[in-house]
């Protein structure tokens, strides 16, 4: 997973399992302002426009979930690193629900 303007998280090459997309360079982290101006959501989303409704429109997720983020195969797929070792880590640190983030607290 890598922030809105596309810096990496970490790196390293990645395996023939199961894709990750929070392991993936187009995998980005993003702001979602709600309500006061300075609080906002974190969410996930596919750079490559992979993550669409069934009408279209593009998917994000909240940010929690993103570990639960996998398929078998992505064309788009660049991983950034080992995939085990990366979401393993990345569990430990996640919220466990939607969390509201401030500017002051960022
Ligand atoms: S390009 Fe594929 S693997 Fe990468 S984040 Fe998008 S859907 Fe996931």
């Amino acid at each position: 997973m890598a922030i809105s303007h596309g810096i990496p998280l970490r790196g390293k090459s990645g395996s023939t399992e199961k894709i990750f997309c929070a392991n993936c360079i187009h995998c980005k982290l993003v702001r979602d302002q709600r309500g006061s101006a300075d609080q906002y959501y974190l969410r996930v989303r596919c750079a490559a426009g992979k993550w669409r409704k069934k009408l279209g429109e593009e998917k994000i997720y909240k940010y929690f979930t993103v570990a639960r983020r996998s398929l078998d195969y992505c064309e788009n797929y660049e991983p950034m690193g080992d995939a085990k070792d990366y979401i393993r880590e990345l569990k430990k640190t996640l919220p466990i629900k939607d969390e509201v983030y401030s500017q002051a607290s960022s």
